[in-house]
């Protein structure tokens, strides 16, 4: 794909290979901009995640990859970062990269996400699951701290639906995403996982278009092996929602490329 903003590295303690090797499948996929967007230190969590004492080393890596195949792709230097109450940093919120990635992996304490804990939906009211979730959504987007949102219906990961319809649990979420005029990435990470789809849905999709908002794609790569995966899906998913052009950032200013 031409744009793929969203792919992490080794230092989070759970990605193989090297930046090199994420870049070169990146060069072979033919992608024009390709954005690292580890995910970024935080005083919880701490092992899926590189620390504060390695984002220097982080951010020039990077820097030095961005000098080193500037002839042959555009490389982007990101941040994914867990929106968490009382857990983000100033730090990673004033780093100097050309964006930041707002993501949800966390319900109070609830990683609901991780497997190891996925014996939790069945103890929980799913529609209060998927609330609380898209509230913390909308959280998100009204803190103005970030550029794109990350995966935006993460919540269904592990293929547990809520009874209410999605749409009508995410419309507000949407709203404050137009008015905070962030980008919604579309992430083939949810063709990996058991609910076998796209982030997001085609539901949710559907509102998104409606209200206009900018779109960017992303393999969320976690293994040289999967960047570019389902790429050409996303696209001519995007396409068949009336989508022409996809954003990049520089320096925390967006453009728009067409695809
Ligand atoms: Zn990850
Ligand atoms: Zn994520």
């Amino acid at each position: 794909m031409i744009v793929d903003l969203h792919n992490h590295t080794p230092l989070c303690n759970h990605a193989k290979g090297t930046l090199a090797e994420y870049i070169e499948a990146a060069i072979t996929q033919e992608t024009a901009y390709f954005g690292i967007s580890d995910h970024a230190p935080m005083d919880f969590d701490p092992r899926y995640r590189m620390r504060f004492d390695q984002m220097q080393t982080y951010e020039r890596h990077v820097k030095e990859a961005k000098e080193h195949y500037h002839d042959k792709i555009d490389i982007l230097l990101g941040y994914e970062v867990d929106y968490l109450q009382g857990h983000m940093d100033s730090r990673v919120l004033k780093a100097d990269v050309d964006y930041l990635i707002g993501s949800v992996h966390f319900l109070g304490l609830w990683g609901f996400d991780n497997p190891e804990f996925i014996d939790q939906y069945e103890k929980r009211d799913i529609d209060t699951v998927y609330r609380d979730y898209f509230a913390s959504i909308q959280a998100l987007a009204n803190s103005g701290l970030f550029d794109v949102v990350g995966h935006l219906d993460l919540i269904k990961v592990f293929g547990y639906r809520s009874k209410t319809d999605v749409k009508l649990l995410a419309k507000d979420a949407i709203k404050a995403i137009k008015k905070a005029d962030m980008v919604i990435e579309l992430s083939a990470a949810g063709y990996r996982k058991p609910v076998k789809e796209a982030y997001p849905s085609d539901d949710l999709l559907t509102l998104i278009a409606e209200a206009d908002i900018p779109i960017t794609f992303a393999s969320d790569a976690h293994h040289p092996k999967q960047v570019g995966f389902k790429t050409q899906e996303l696209e001519d998913k995007a396409k068949s929602f009336g989508y022409h052009k996809c954003a990049t950032f520089r320096s925390r200013t967006r453009e728009m490329i067409k695809f």
